[in-house]
């Protein structure tokens, strides 16, 4: 597949241009696009439902048909909406057609092999949809801002998910990667609702708080990897994810936007069968 993806006219704005070095300061985690004003929040939610009913009809036929896959890489800081953004946006599938893979710490197993030996494996077959909550990125992010790798090691890495993701787009997997961006406040405000909800307190980990230190060095690590790895066939988007409403609309459009590109085909109905006449008795 070497088309060039084509996003919706909502998540558009938040693609990062292939050549051009992205900066986070030119988006805005508050951003609503054209959903601003009182009704804003229920305009976006009537139209997300309706997007999530067309991307059902396309998933079953890219379900049906077993030529292409999808995979979908959720990257974003701790609180940034991952979780959230899969039990809205991928709860209205068909579950037999979606599989979600969650990467943490890499196990010893995994840590003995190349970074993306474990991704590999869970790249979506034909027919299928893949979600990646963290991804192969997190080696090119936590591993940098900690000061595993070298910068020599990142450009090494960042060709190497170029040469992947290219792989996956010659077997005919879209490959859409979409960056949760929350501001600092927002995630202030987020992680604080996780020590406060005793619902909520098996998400929080101290850790998030460490890690919040280096806001800066993460938001610079973002933008080298959305650089580097951003392409007309594989993009990145930077989704405003301060207003969940807001981002869960953004992320449907993108994904109704680039399946209907695609065009999923039914397969062909049985041959010699006369479908207009044939009657069961
Ligand atoms: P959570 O998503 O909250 O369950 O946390 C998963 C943790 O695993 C995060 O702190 C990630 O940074 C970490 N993680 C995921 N992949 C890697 C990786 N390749 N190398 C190091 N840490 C990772
Ligand atoms: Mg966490």
């Amino acid at each position: 597949m070497s088309k060039k993806f084509k996003a919706g006219d909502i998540s558009d704005p938040y693609r990062v241009r292939e050549g051009k070095r992205l900066k986070l300061e030119k988006f805005e985690p508050d951003d609503v696009g054209d959903y601003s004003g009182d009704d804003g929040k229920v305009r976006a939610e009537q139209r997300t439902a309706s997007q999530l009913e067309e991307l059902l009809r396309l998933q079953e036929r890219l379900y049906a048909g077993q030529q292409n896959s999808v995979l979908i890489v959720l990257q974003a800081m701790d609180a940034g909406g991952k979780d959230g953004t899969i039990k809205h946006v991928f709860r209205g599938l068909n579950p037999q057609g979606v599989r979600v893979t969650s990467f943490k710490v890499p196990s010893s197993e995994e840590a003995g092999h190349d970074f993306l030996w474990r991704i590999h494996k869970e790249a979506p077959a034909r027919g299928m949809m893949a979600v990646f909550n963290r991804s192969h990125y997190e080696d090119v992010l936590v591993t940098r801002v900690h000061g595993l790798i070298k910068d020599k090691e990142a450009q090494r890495r960042f060709e190497h998910i170029r040469n992947f993701e290219s792989l996956l787009l010659e077997r005919g997997t879209l490959v859409l990667k979409f960056f949760l961006y929350i501001s600092k406040n927002e995630q202030a405000n987020r992680l604080q609702a996780r020590i406060d909800d005793p619902e909520r307190r098996w998400k929080f980990s101290p850790a998030d708080l460490e890690e919040r230190k280096l806001w800066t060095e993460y938001h610079s690590a973002f933008e080298d990897a959305l650089t580097e790895t951003s392409s007309a066939q594989a993009p990145w988007f930077v989704v405003p994810a301060n207003h969940k409403w807001y981002r869960n609309l953004a992320i449907v459009d993108a994904l109704v936007a680039a399946l209907e590109d695609l065009g999923p085909k039914l397969p062909p109905e049985p041959a010699g069968v006369d479908f207009t006449h044939l009657q069961v008795k």
